[in-house]
């Protein structure tokens, strides 16, 4: 009997063991593999054009994932080496705080969590366990303490004098990244809209209202009921355009991208999407909606998985560029493109020149291809960061 013990424990710990080692591990590796791996081989033009340019990605969940990234990775698809090595200027680390037990992009409740299974799994602190809150300031943390243990590498931006001055320090300096914080759903403000002023201390500059799932927020694109802003929500895009937070309405509801669209002052982003255009789906945007974003003065993140663009190679992100491009003008179109977001992607952040050829292939011109690949996205940082 008391060997039975001893061995029933034993079994236990050994299922703890992988529960916590092995499973996380895998988990990152098997959710966001690489369709064509390193190394890349472009035209010489292509390269040459590509170090020109001041990349900007408008999302990528790499802190979702327990990896040093200050260490180049084979698994996943950012890290500070490999943006070095794509000449990505600015990175978005959004904040993934709770995602539905079988997720699907057409109807989630908000009733089970996997997130809290993926934070006890990857030994997160315990106050993560049991509030969103305190997963978003963990993940931001995170970031802090990379950008500190960098050597300067990676430089994180929360205003724009800091965007001005990291920029001029690139003019001669190649072999420096930056990144700043955004959120994937406002429940992480658990109902309390002074958890603004929190985020905003810790960092955070874009929050999207909603994630999988409808909150007090606001209506998912992915939700149950998938109606509008709530009057808490409207209250919040107001105190957040007082702080200089960009809206970011990747994931919403048709509806809420309306309420958002008639209350907004500064410019709208949608930091990964995709466009219905190319790619009907619930979560893709409207040719209206694509217009009207354009008029706040936004930008469009067209994200590079098949949910987004209805095919894992890079002729279809193109695709869905040159739509948007298009229909309301080559100024608001950006990258989105959902690195480590538990999707597969064509390349990973250093091997984002394939983007640039087939751009090239496509037709924009030099000066066009620098604003698709970030000088979009740093007008409007520049204009509305704090
Ligand atoms: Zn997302």
């Amino acid at each position: 009997m008391k060997k039975f013990f001893v061995y029933s424990a034993l079994a236990l710990l050994l299922l703890l063991g992988v529960f916590m080692f092995v499973l996380p591990a895998q988990v990152t590796k098997r959710a966001n593999a690489v369709l064509a791996q390193a190394p890349y081989t472009p035209s010489e033009s292509a390269l040459a054009l590509h170090q020109r340019l001041e990349i900007v990605d408008l999302h990528c969940d790499a802190l979702l994932w327990n990896r040093n990234l200050l260490e180049r990775s084979k698994v996943g698809h950012v890290d500070v080496p490999r943006l070095l090595a794509g000449n990505v200027a600015l990175e978005a680390f959004t904040i993934v705080s709770k995602v539905p037990f079988g997720l699907n992009m057409e109807r989630n409740d908000s009733n089970s969590d996997m997130i809290t299974v993926l934070a006890i799994a990857q030994r997160w602190p315990p106050r993560t366990w049991g509030s969103l809150k305190e997963r978003a300031l963990y993940q931001a943390k995170k970031l802090h303490e990379f950008a500190a243990r960098s050597q300067g590498k990676l430089v994180l931006i929360k205003t724009a004098a800091d965007l001005q001055s990291y920029l001029a320090r690139r003019q001669t300096d190649h072999n420096l990244t930056a990144g700043f914080l955004g959120i994937e759903g406002a429940q992480v403000l658990e109902g309390d809209l002074a958890n603004i002023d929190v985020l905003f201390d810790a960092g955070f500059r874009m929050m999207a209202p909603t994630h999988f799932f409808d909150n007090d927020i606001a209506g998912s694109a992915h939700g149950a009921e998938k109606g509008g802003l709530t009057e808490k929500g409207k209250e919040m895009i107001r105190r957040m355009e007082a702080k200089r937070m960009l809206v970011d309405v990747a994931h919403a509801s048709p509806q809420t991208i309306d309420d958002v669209l008639t209350i907004a002052t500064k410019p709208v982003l949608v930091s990964h999407t995709g466009v219905k255009g190319t790619c009907d789906g619930a979560r893709n945007l409207s040719d209206d909606h694509i217009k009207r974003i354009a008029q706040t003065g936004g930008v469009i993140g067209i994200a590079y998985f098949d949910a987004a663009v209805c095919a894992t190679d890079v002729q279809a992100i193109v695709k869905a560029i040159r739509y948007t491009a298009d229909l309301a003008g080559v100024e608001h179109v950006g990258l989105g493109s959902d690195f480590d977001g538990a999707v597969s992607t064509p390349f990973d952040t250093a091997g984002l020149v394939q983007l640039t050829e087939a751009l090239m292939a496509e037709g924009f011109s030099e000066k066009e291809i620098g604003l698709i690949m970030g000088g979009n996205v740093m007008r409007v940082l520049q204009e509305n960061l704090p």
